[in-house]
């Protein structure tokens, strides 16, 4: 059982340093990963410790307590934002800390069997309670990292449970490793906390890639102004969008819209006033339509939408609509009202065109919507 903490131990260390590997390229989680980081390393030395002591000594015992103790307050205030739970305040993990650590010390004084229930009851407790704050990633997680962290954090808290059950019987002399499961359990017990810092510090690591992830797919994903779909989001979602309105037996139709006259609005009022139109502009269109309606901000001051329409003649009606939501009533902005009209072009796509083509032909009409004198909707003729 010595010789597993001195693997655990080095495992630990083992995942300090690849922790801090990723910081450097990873600024997103660079604080989480850093604390855990600091985390395993103080787990490591502690268990490193212990298991390389002599073995007629006691003060091992108390090193490999505390620093497990502290080491996993920090690893789990590290590994929280990571989950998506609220950051730990410093003063709370300064209580998850201090009050375990004298509870551990005042154990220590009183003798070696409190002590070693002392520990098994704080290791159950604390490993419940990081198993209770985690449990939205037990029961819904977003992704596999999440689930493995979890069902491993449960898995480690269960192993407690028979730990202290153990501690509780045993009614010999105290163990130098402190662990009382007895055969053919302690093999069990020796394999897995040699492997878990190691394990669980690589679960850390995926934790961090799995919200990179999310993130660098969001910026690709939504529009920062507008919080609409970016060009690149919708143009990926669109053959799986049209292939499912053909099979409900409806019309796909490519709706194009540009604000009119919009550069004189940046130039009179500016480009931050600018950007608030574009802003109250997505808003209004997105009132109109259906959750689930693909709208897309194309271009600086253009739209895209992918219509589900019952026929041309429907898509030219969403297309009337959606003008005048923009062009109906005029913005206010604190004291001022600012009138802005779009122009719209809607064409169909039918099955087996190509996406370009639908797009282009939706903007040929909405070209004829502009020499008609704009704020307007033309729909594209029927090739
Ligand atoms: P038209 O009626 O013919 O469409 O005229 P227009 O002025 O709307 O068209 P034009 O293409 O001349 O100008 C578009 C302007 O949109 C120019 C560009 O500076 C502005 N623009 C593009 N993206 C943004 C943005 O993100 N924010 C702001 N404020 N302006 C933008
Ligand atoms: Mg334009
Ligand atoms: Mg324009």
């Amino acid at each position: 059982m010595l010789f597993t903490y001195v693997i655990g131990g080095f495992g630990a260390w083992a995942a300090a340093l690849m922790l801090l590997i990723a910081v450097q390229g990873d600024s997103l989680n660079r604080g989480g990963l850093a604390r855990s980081a600091l985390g395993f390393a103080l787990l490591g030395a502690g268990m490193v410790t212990s298991g390389v002591a002599e073995r007629a000594a006691r003060w091992p015992l108390l090193v490999l307590a505390l620093t497990a103790v502290v080491g996993t307050a920090v690893i789990y205030r590290a590994l929280r934002p990571l989950v998506g739970a609220r950051p730990v305040a410093i003063t709370r993990l300064a209580l998850e800390i201090g009050v375990p650590s004298l509870a551990l010390l005042l154990a220590w004084f009183a003798g070696p069997r409190s002590f070693a229930l002392t520990f098994h009851a704080l290791c159950l407790a604390v490993s419940l309670g990081i198993t209770w704050t985690m449990r939205r990633a037990l029961v819904a997680p977003r992704n596999a990292a999440e689930a493995a962290v979890a069902v491993t954090l449960l898995v480690y808290a269960c192993s407690w449970i028979v730990a202290l059950d153990a501690a509780i019987r045993h009614d010999g002399p105290e163990h130098r490793h402190l662990l009382y499961v007895e055969a053919p359990l302690l093999p069990a017990y020796a394999v897995l906390y040699a492997l878990l810092p190691l394990l669980v510090g690589a679960l850390v690591l995926n934790l961090a890639n799995a919200r990179l992830h999310y993130r660098l797919r969001r910026y690709a994903d939504i529009d920062e102004l507008t919080g609409l779909l970016t060009r690149r989001a919708l143009l990926e979602r669109a053959a799986v969008w049209q292939a499912d309105v053909l099979a409900r037996g409806r019309l796909p139709a490519v709706l194009l819209l540009d604000v009119d006259h919009f550069k004189p609005i940046n130039d009179t009022h500016g480009h931050e006033r600018g950007d608030e139109v574009l802003r109250a502009v997505s808003g209004r269109l997105r009132g109109t339509l259906r959750t689930g309606t693909p709208l897309a901000r194309w271009g600086g001051e253009e739209f895209l939408v992918l219509l589900d329409a019952s026929g041309m003649e429907g898509a030219g009606a969403a297309a009337e609509r959606m003008r005048a939501a923009v062009g109906g009533t005029p913005f206010r902005f604190g004291e001022s009202r600012l009138s802005v009209t779009a122009s719209i072009g809607v064409a169909a796509w039918a099955a087996g065109d190509d996406f370009t083509n639908a797009v282009a032909e939706a903007d040929t009409a909405l070209y004829s919507a502009k020499r008609a004198g704009r704020d307007q909707a033309h729909v594209a003729e029927p090739a």
